[in-house]
């Protein structure tokens, strides 16, 4: 059963436009000048985890504990991703084709669980790995075999579909696994080697995969 293993931010999920509009509602919601979304929304792109609720409390001088502006912060995450239906479908489609289907993501245990759990998509495959949840983040090669151990399947002849360069591409070819790159208008300015196919988006990939 060949493997195709797929990220999960921007890739299966649009999570950039769901930071901007999470990070405005909770600078509103606090006082905090609107001036100030778009760094608090790209530090949050780059890593949120609780320990990022407690510096940006801090920062802000804001009054709820950090904890439960990180709880607020990943229920709201979770309800404003979305995942196209014709990727739901494609995924489920790749696996009625024989493929075993994985994700793997970079991220805290709960607010990636809860987006999965949000849009369905942990309906739709036979295996999650999650960084947090392992202690190997990608481009390490550990998480890479950690997922395929989880879905049951060798690396062997496997694919990994992701929009990010370094981790995504990078990562996968560095354990042999063929690859598919998210440009979603983008161009290859990465100095690593190029995917091996480019597409817009993820129900692109599903297409390319299902007709290899
Ligand atoms: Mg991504």
């Amino acid at each position: 059963m060949p493997l195709a293993l797929f990220d999960l931010d921007n890739t299966l999920v649009n999570r950039t436009g769901a930071v901007h509009s999470v990070v405005t509602r909770l600078c509103a919601a606090h006082g905090v000048h609107p001036a100030d979304v778009p760094r608090i929304a790209e530090a949050l792109r780059e890593r949120a985890y609780p320990a990022t609720f407690a510096a940006l409390r801090r920062e802000l001088h804001l009054p709820s504990p950090a904890i439960a502006l990180w709880d607020w912060y990943v229920d709201a995450i979770a309800a404003a991703v979305t995942c196209p239906p014709a990727v739901a479908t494609g995924l489920a489609q790749l696996r009625e084709a024989g493929w075993t289907v994985g994700i793997v993501t970079n991220g805290a245990t709960d607010i990636q669980r809860a987006k999965l759990r949000a849009t369905g998509l942990d309906q739709v495959v036979d295996a999650i790995c999650i960084s947090d949840d392992i202690g190997a983040r990608k481009p390490e090669a550990q998480i890479f075999h950690a997922a395929a151990e989880r879905c049951g399947t060798p690396l062997t002849n496997g694919w990994m579909v992701g929009d990010n360069p370094a981790t995504d591409i990078a990562g996968a070819h560095a354990v042999g696994l063929r690859t598919i790159w998210i440009a979603a208008g983008r161009a290859w300015t990465h100095d690593s080697r190029p995917a091996d196919h480019d597409v817009a988006d993820a129900a692109g990939a599903v297409t390319h995969l299902l007709n290899l």
